[in-house]
């Protein structure tokens, strides 16, 4: 297939990475770009299909993915986020956030923000789309509908799993970039699509599971690289991994993601990090610094 890739822009043959595409269509499917390393939806999706589903569908779509985390729920969804992502965010945000302000684009309930005024004294600013999600935030942060409609700088801005559905991440970057001052820092998550459960064990059912509709790419460590090499930048890619090995257990036993917990906490915590050392991680934590 000779299709333009949204990242590189080259024509050259794109090899299907996936040919289902989950709450998606028949003729969807996920091409590769053998130059940039990018995975991407086709048919690309136009800018206003993608800008309504965030204002009116997320909570639906979510709750046929995930219905542990009550997405139409939001105090639930919130507490439940915070629980499974506190952990893992905090390590980074305890470390690297700089003194000054912060905003989340992207914020969901405002949970990270939250976490944030607990631990420091820091000017809290949040971006987020959905109208059912602003009305839940807590009022001590200032949110936005919009990255655009501010004109403040600020000393660190956060994004956590936006770049796999932004309609154009280079595009994304730049406007976060521009809104960070000089030394300003990035710190962002995004999935791995070379997962362990995709990757090494290559099951079928959670492939089909975790391709899904609202991710218009996929990034590799590689494919990350090439994006941010393009900006006046440093950065440091980390590898991490949430899910512990009762999950992948269940999804390799079972065929499945359910709740069964059969190994102690010292055997996921080793599992976790070999997966890391073994670059089978299921994210990555980017920090970067504006030069
Ligand atoms: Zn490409």
């Amino acid at each position: 297939m000779k299709i333009k890739c949204p990242i590189c822009n080259s024509i050259k043959e794109k090899e299907i990475w996936h040919n289902k595409v989950w709450g998606g269509s028949k003729k969807d499917k996920f091409l590769h770009c053998i130059k940039c390393d990018i995975v991407f939806l086709y048919p690309f999706p136009n800018v206003k299909d993608v800008s309504r589903f965030y204002k009116i569908n997320f909570g639906t779509y979510m709750e046929g993915r995930s219905p542990e985390i009550n997405w139409k729920d939001l105090k639930k969804q919130y507490k439940n986020l915070y629980k499974r992502e506190i952990p893992l965010r905090s390590v980074y945000l305890d470390k690297y956030l700089k003194k000054g302000n912060v905003c989340d684009v992207g914020c969901s309930t405002g949970f990270t923000l939250d976490y944030i005024i607990s631990k420091k004294k820091i000017k809290t600013y949040g971006v987020e789309p959905s109208i059912e999600h602003q009305k839940i935030i807590n009022k001590k942060h200032t949110i936005f509908n919009d990255l655009n409609e501010t004109q403040i700088k600020f000393d660190n801005i956060l994004h956590y799993y936006v770049l796999e559905h932004v309609y154009d991440p280079l595009l994304f970057l730049k406007i976060c970039l521009s809104k960070l001052k000089k030394n300003g820092r990035m710190i962002f998550e995004i999935p791995n699509r070379n997962d362990a459960l995709f990757s090494l064990y290559n099951l079928q059912n959670y492939k089909d599971f975790i391709m899904q509709k609202m991710h218009l790419f996929y990034f590799s460590e590689d494919s990350i690289k090439f994006i941010l090499d393009k900006f006046k930048i440093k950065y440091e890619i980390f590898k991490c991994q949430r899910y512990d090995y009762n999950n992948h257990y269940n999804w390799i036993a079972n065929n499945a993601n359910n709740k069964k917990r059969l190994f102690s906490f010292k055997l996921n915590d080793l599992y976790k990090k070999e997966i890391c050392k073994k670059k089978f991680n299921d994210h990555f934590t980017i920090i970067l610094n504006k030069l």
